[in-house]
């Protein structure tokens, strides 16, 4: 296999302004990838954004949320290609590439690809924002077990040793490097908002996506075209994020009551960041994904984006995450004590707390979307008299296990209000039918967009962003 090197980095002042570009290069062959900061195109930087909302400034007067709506158009920014959008399009072309053959395309369905994405740019996010030079467990792993492990330096973001706790059960209390609960739903906001507007991109290129940059407002983003407006509430949250770590080439040393000898392990420790390699490590099979030193140009998207250039990779990758996410959906071969488990967001205390549990499993945040898009019905979708509101929960995982108990039942519910009924002749209502005309029925969620599985009840949502739709345009 041919070694590239990753050379540029984003935002030199010698790239085109309006591109992010990335370097790879090898002996003989040369890649560069590129994006173009806008996201719609540089084409459109000319003309203001959110000019052509079909609700606000186009609609009429009598619309009641002509303002309301020009004030969310104000708060609106649009995407920002950057090193994680490097990694997404670097990781779409190998799928595409993956997916040429039926086979693959029905192994490595979208459903699983995408939030195996999602899990691995909230990876990258977290490394980004938390590295630090302190805040690393040292680990020699458990003496005794058959294979020796090699002296090793975690950077842990649950509270246990990545390895001890996956391969050997054992989980010694640990230093998490979790960011705060705002930092890690800010990211994976944007996470999830990048790899939508990724998939709606390829179906259909003439929708664009907003984010609101107004953090007390009601609206998390939106999408829309000519006809429509969606109002979006994205409650995401990671399955599961790869640790870091730092190999050492023997094992440390510290003075303990008085005399110097072998560092303990679990210990904390500092590790350079200047000077060490850094990977991700994901110990159920043992993979170690190098990131290069941390102080090199657009760490660590620049190697990740490498790494997953290749489709090999990209299998792993996928193959991966499957198991972990069969395992949390108690699907597959489950072992009567699974190790595996403690990879996972919300796995349970002492090592992360059930209340982190993945996308919109976490009730809270199920239940708080669901006020939201309820909201969005009864102050924007009723509100406008063209009726061009929608009103969408998203998330990178659908409820799993909390669909039954939260979701089930509610999914396909319509609303409507008292002052909307219509009296028909007196024949029919005394047979107990209240009418209403059906431009005042909502839907609840019109529609739950998540990359593991999503519920439309509204069609064109279906039309614009269906992994469906999303799979053939790739494979065309
Ligand atoms: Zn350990
Ligand atoms: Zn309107």
């Amino acid at each position: 296999m041919q070694k590239f090197q990753a050379k540029a980095t984003t935002n030199q002042q010698n790239t085109t302004s309006y591109w992010n570009k990335m370097t790879f290069q090898s002996n003989e062959d040369m890649i560069i990838l590129a994006t173009p900061r806008d996201t719609r195109g540089t084409y459109k930087l000319q003309q203001p954004y959110f000019a052509d909302l079909p609700c606000g400034n186009n609609c009429p007067a009598e619309c009641e949320i002509r303002a309301k709506v020009i004030k969310l158009r104000d708060s609106l920014r649009p995407l920002v290609a950057d090193g994680s959008s490097i990694l997404v399009n670097t990781f779409l072309t190998s799928y595409q590439e993956l997916c040429q053959s039926l086979d693959s395309r029905n192994t490595y369905s979208p459903n699983i690809a995408l939030p195996a994405l999602f899990d691995l740019v909230m990876s990258a996010k977290y490394a980004e924002k938390m590295v630090t030079d302190g805040g690393w467990t040292y680990c020699i792993g458990q003496a005794g077990s058959l294979v020796q492990d090699e002296p090793t330096l975690y950077f842990p973001f649950l509270k246990t040793c990545p390895r001890c706790s996956v391969k050997y059960g054992i989980k010694p209390n640990v230093k998490s490097n979790k960011p705060g609960s705002d930092t890690i739903g800010e990211i994976a906001s944007d996470a999830t908002l990048l790899i939508l507007s990724e998939i709606i991109r390829r179906i259909a290129p003439s929708v664009k996506i907003g984010k609101s940059k107004d953090r007390q407002g009601d609206v998390d983003a939106i999408i829309y075209d000519e006809t429509m407006i969606a109002l979006l509430e994205i409650k995401s949250s990671p399955l599961v994020i790869y640790p870091l770590e730092v190999r050492l080439s023997h094992p440390m040393t510290e003075v303990y009551d008085g005399t110097s000898g072998p560092k303990h392990n679990h210990s904390v420790a500092t590790a350079s960041l200047d000077t060490s390699e850094l990977s991700l490590y994901i110990p159920h099979i043992d993979l170690h994904i190098p990131l290069g030193k941390h102080r090199t140009g657009n760490w660590p998207y620049a190697r990740l984006a490498e790494f997953v250039s290749s489709p090999q990779n990209i299998v792993k990758i996928i193959a991966l995450w499957k198991e972990l996410y069969d395992l949390y959906a108690g699907r597959g071969q489950r072992k009567p004590i699974d190790y595996r488990q403690w990879l996972i967001c919300g796995c349970g205390s002492p090592v992360d707390d059930s209340k982190n549990a993945p996308g919109m499993d976490r009730t809270d945040d199920l239940k708080k979307g669901t006020y939201q898009v309820l909201k969005y019905g009864a102050y924007y979708k009723e509100k406008c008299p063209r009726r061009r509101m929608r009103a969408v929960l998203s998330s990178n995982l659908l409820a799993l296990r909390g669909f039954d108990r939260y979701l089930a039942e509610v999914q396909d519910m319509i609303w409507t209000k008292d002052k909307y009924s219509i009296t028909l002749g007196d024949s029919i209502t005394s047979n107990g039918i209240k009418a209403f005309h059906s431009n005042n029925i909502f839907n609840l969620y019109d529609a739950l967009i998540c990359l593991t599985r999503s519920i439309y009840r509204d069609e064109h949502l279906h039309e614009i962003s269906s992994l469906e739709r999303f799979m053939n345009e790739l494979c065309s």
